[in-house]
């Protein structure tokens, strides 16, 4: 069935995959990015060659005025006669820190993107499928770290990312008489760019020995569990938080 897939952060990592293994002839992607245009063109020269009609939609997803906008472009580049599938997939890391070391200023940024840009972007993108009225589904891009609390780490990530669970199982009782499916994944240790984006390269394969299946998993591995989510094939499956984390 024909759809549009509208991912952000599809620059790199997790929604980079998600655009590659979603790309075919049936999908209008909306490739979202921030800052890195040149990686989301790479991106959409695969999805092109893979059939897929692709749009890119520039926004900070710290910034509310910023989602707004994308929101009406969106509207714009989407098909009316389509379902919308959202991959709420941006988000950030901060350097290793405890808990006196979290300034306000971190924790808001750290809120204001991974959190409160969250809420907003599904807001638009809820807006667009009741426009369309042709059905939708969600998957929020939350963390392992939710359950385990990331001490001495990256605390103020764990708890953003415990508010998108949260959000996740709200958002799905609300859209569930609409049809609206919701659902979150939540990587472990996954081999991308966020962890140097964090300060530390190698955190993932330092970390792999600790993890029950011993390695670092790959974007392809979680974009294949949110592509699922969003099928047909997971047409019974809401208001889950779906753990891709080798176990751990
Ligand atoms: P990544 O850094 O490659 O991807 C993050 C994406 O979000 C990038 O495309 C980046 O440009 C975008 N982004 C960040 N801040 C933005 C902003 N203010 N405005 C617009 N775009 C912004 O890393 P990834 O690992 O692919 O991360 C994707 C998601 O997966 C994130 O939400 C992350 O928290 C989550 N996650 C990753 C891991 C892991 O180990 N890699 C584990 C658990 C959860």
């Amino acid at each position: 069935m024909k759809r549009t897939l509208f991912i952000t952060g599809a620059s790199s990592g997790i929604g980079a995959a998600c655009a590659r293994l979603g790309a075919s002839p049936e999908t209008h992607l909306l490739l979202h990015y921030g800052r890195n245009e040149a990686g989301v063109q790479e991106v959409a020269d695969v999805a092109r060659t893979r059939g897929a009609e692709v749009t890119l939609l520039q926004a900070d997803v710290g910034d509310p005025a910023a989602i707004r906008q994308m929101g009406l472009d969106a509207s714009e580049a989407a098909d009316p006669k389509l379902p919308l599938h959202l991959v709420n997939n941006a988000g950030i890391v901060d350097q290793k820190a405890s808990l006196a070391d979290l300034t306000p200023e971190r924790l808001q940024r750290m809120f204001a993107v991974n959190v409160i840009g969250a809420i907003l972007v599904a807001q638009q993108a809820v807006a667009l499928m009741r426009r369309q009225n042709r059905g939708g589904a969600i998957v929020n891009v939350s963390s392992a770290a939710a359950r385990l609390g990331s001490a001495n780490q990256f605390m103020d990530y764990a708890a953003s990312k415990g508010a998108i669970d949260t959000f996740t199982l709200g958002l799905a009782d609300e859209l569930a008489p609409e049809g609206i499916r919701v659902n979150a994944v939540r990587p472990g240790l996954i081999g991308t760019e966020i962890h140097a984006k964090g300060g530390d390269p190698d955190r993932a394969d330092r970390l792999a020995s600790g993890v029950p299946l011993g390695r670092v998993g790959t974007a392809e591995e979680v974009a294949e569990t949110i592509l699922w989510l969003l099928s047909d094939k997971a047409g019974y499956v809401t208001r889950t938080l779906v753990d891709v984390a080798g176990g751990r």
